[in-house]
């Protein structure tokens, strides 16, 4: 599926249960082995369970090593350990989804800005003295749509990458990059388990766009580049930068609504916009219509609608008729 900042509650709670799934898997087999074979039990659990995880020295190894001499000890201690263990992973999993990496606009100088905005428009801000005041100020007189696009807007005008924190998520996804490419003036970085994990193929960060480590960017096929000219689509045009700023003018006045529709059609719109951007440069590199059509339908042909995607085949319907 192409995603950007996506995923949603419904993914993020899968991808969850899916990491809690897999560290049962991957730390049960010392504490089983030793609840059912003493000593002997947990050294087969150990180097089965070493072997699973590929001798990772990561936070899971150090886990690993704790519930493996738990279970020495003793074993229905380190069964319960196991179980917390699975619902933490689930859990951290569905945080990290649901945060998504990204970076984080300054309150203060986004508000400065987006009420000088709104006032060269026109809209009479007197009276009004917090974000949260402009902002239902704004949707009074101007309406929904109007607040969320100029919110956007201002972002994408004033975002300087320098001037933003890194989200936390941008760290922790640093060990998982495996190979990084230009294209033209971005940096596609290939990350370990994209898919797997964000439940998702493509994401765009600014000058960045992360693909899965699965894809081939030395021989693309149709797929690979219409994804490609998909994510650089959301980066050329700052789709990034535009949701930040939406937002924060949502966090300002709680998420109504009528504000929560109005994004819901902007980032349609972003879509729609990055679709036909990754069609053209597929064709541009070669693609024909055909073939970049089938990868739109391997993509994301079957999937439904969310706050940030429209549903699939609607998008494959505007595909077919620019
Ligand atoms: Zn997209």
């Amino acid at each position: 599926m192409v995603r950007v900042y996506d995923g949603g509650l419904k993914s993020s709670a899968r991808a969850g249960l899916q990491r809690a799934g897999e560290f049962f898997v991957e730390n049960g087999l010392p504490a089983v082995g030793a609840t059912v074979g003493g000593i002997g039990g947990l050294a087969v659990g150990t180097v089965g369970s070493a072997a699973l995880g590929n001798l990772k020295v990561t936070r899971m190894g150090a886990a690993q090593l704790a519930l493996g001499v738990t279970a020495l000890a003793a074993p229905g201690a380190a069964l319960i350990g196991l179980g917390l263990g699975a619902a933490l992973a689930g859990v951290l999993e569905g945080s990290a989804h649901w945060q998504r990496p990204s970076f984080q606009l300054d309150g203060k100088v986004f508000a400065q800005s987006y009420r000088r905005e709104l006032e060269k428009d026109g809209v009479d801000l007197s009276g009004t003295r917090t974000l949260a005041q402009a902002v239902r100020r704004a949707s009074e007189v101007r309406g929904a749509a109007y607040v969320m696009e100029r919110a956007g807007q201002v972002a994408k005008d004033g975002y300087r990458p320098e001037d933003m924190k890194a989200g936390l998520d941008f760290d922790r996804m640093g060990p998982r990059i495996v190979g990084r490419d230009t294209l033209g003036g971005l940096e596609v970085q290939r990350v370990t388990d994209l898919r797997k994990r964000e439940g998702t193929d493509g994401y765009s960060l600014f000058n960045t766009i992360l693909v899965d480590a699965g894809v081939n960017l030395a021989q693309p096929d149709a797929r690979t580049d219409f994804l490609l000219g998909h994510e650089a689509s959301h980066a050329r045009h700052r789709d990034c930068a535009a949701a930040l700023g939406e937002a924060a003018v949502l966090q300002a006045v709680g998420s109504p609504d009528s504000l929560l529709w109005a994004q819901q059609e902007l980032s349609h719109a972003q879509e729609y916009r990055a679709d036909q951007e990754g069609y053209q440069f597929a064709r541009q590199r070669g693609h024909s219509p055909e073939q970049i059509l089938q990868a739109a339908v391997d993509l994301f042909g079957n999937t439904g609608s969310s706050h940030h995607h429209p549903a699939g085949p609607k998008r494959l319907e505007r595909l077919t008729q620019p």
